[in-house]
């Protein structure tokens, strides 16, 4: 006989760190479940315990910072496309919430679970690396910023400790002089799973590119940098040459894998060409 998971739903985030630290037994923590109510379909999730955290407004909402906006860890897909302040600072996160799931999931799934959840193929990670964000995580110890590129420590590892929860996630507004791209390869552009996924955050100046960073998504263990064809291109002017060394740095930086949705070969070759096809953008 199996017995009923017992679910702890606080409504303030006090309440919700008094939890995770007073804990003897595991614990799940529950936003919007498009995560997990799979995994529980499954049979795969074996907690008995959740904290349902979807009542805590204190997760919740869009704010301007100054120079960063603070999104609450629950903020949905929704959200995030019709926020005037999202579509003018981080675009990118528009186009990448666009196209996760239908309808029914941009409602209820949620930034922090996309970010906790850790798949490498998880859409809004790209521009998360791609912007240089920081994730405000909290306990009742206090909370911490920590930069977005150095919260995964391996395959679906973060630095997360057991009594941690992602608080909000801080991402640096897009400059005027800077321009932004989203783009995901999936057998369709939306309603699926990426083959490989990029962001792009670039500022230029006269055909020559300042300064660039790129977020590419499944086609490593986590999402990723590629710092070395990021290097490539900073100070480069953006000669056809320049696009296809381009294109062949990342195309070797990344390091896929042969799946069930994709083959190394594949996702190789359209990361390169997904590349060149911003860098010509920018010279157009
Ligand atoms: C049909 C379908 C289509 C989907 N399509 C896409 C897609 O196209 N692209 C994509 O990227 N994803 C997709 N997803 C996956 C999912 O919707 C997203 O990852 C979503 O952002 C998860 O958020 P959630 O709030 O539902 O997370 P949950 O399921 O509630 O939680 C996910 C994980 O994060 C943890 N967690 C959640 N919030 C916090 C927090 N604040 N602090 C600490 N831990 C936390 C949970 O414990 C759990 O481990 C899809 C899912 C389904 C079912």
């Amino acid at each position: 006989m199996t017995s009923e998971p017992t679910v702890q739903s606080p409504t303030t985030l006090a309440e919700a760190f008094a939890a995770l630290s007073q804990r003897d037994r595991p614990i799940t923590i529950l936003a919007g479940g498009t995560d997990l109510m799979v995994l529980m379909n499954a049979h795969m999730l074996h907690g008995a315990e959740f904290l349902d955290i979807w009542r805590v407004d204190e997760l919740r909402g869009i704010d301007d910072d100054g120079d960063a906006l603070r999104i609450g860890a629950l903020t949905t897909y929704t959200q995030l496309i019709k926020s005037e302040l999202i579509r003018k600072y981080a675009p990118s996160l528009v186009d990448a919430s666009r196209t996760i799931g239908a309808i029914q999931i941009q409602n209820r799934g949620t930034i922090g679970g996309n970010i906790v959840n850790a798949s490498p193929a998880g859409d809004s990670l790209p521009v998360l690396a791609a912007y240089d964000a920081e994730v405000e995580v909290g306990s009742a110890r206090g909370t911490r910023r920590v930069p977005f590129n150095q919260f995964y420590t391996g395959y679906r590892r973060t630095v997360l400790e057991p009594d941690e929860l992602v608080v909000a996630v801080r991402i640096p507004k897009l400059k005027e002089a800077e321009r932004d791209f989203f783009w995901k390869v999936g057998t369709r552009r939306a309603q699926a799973i990426s083959k490989t996924v990029l962001a792009i955050k670039a500022r230029t100046d006269d055909g020559r590119i300042e300064s660039i960073s790129i977020g590419v998504g499944s086609v490593a263990p986590t999402v990723i940098r590629v710092p070395e064809t990021e290097r490539l291109l900073s100070g480069a002017k953006l000669t056809p040459e320049a696009i296809e060394a381009a294109r062949r740095a990342i195309a070797q930086e990344i390091a896929p894998i042969t799946d069930l949705r994709s083959t190394e070969y594949y996702r190789r070759t359209v990361t390169g060409n997904v590349l060149a096809k911003f860098l010509r953008q920018l010279v157009n």
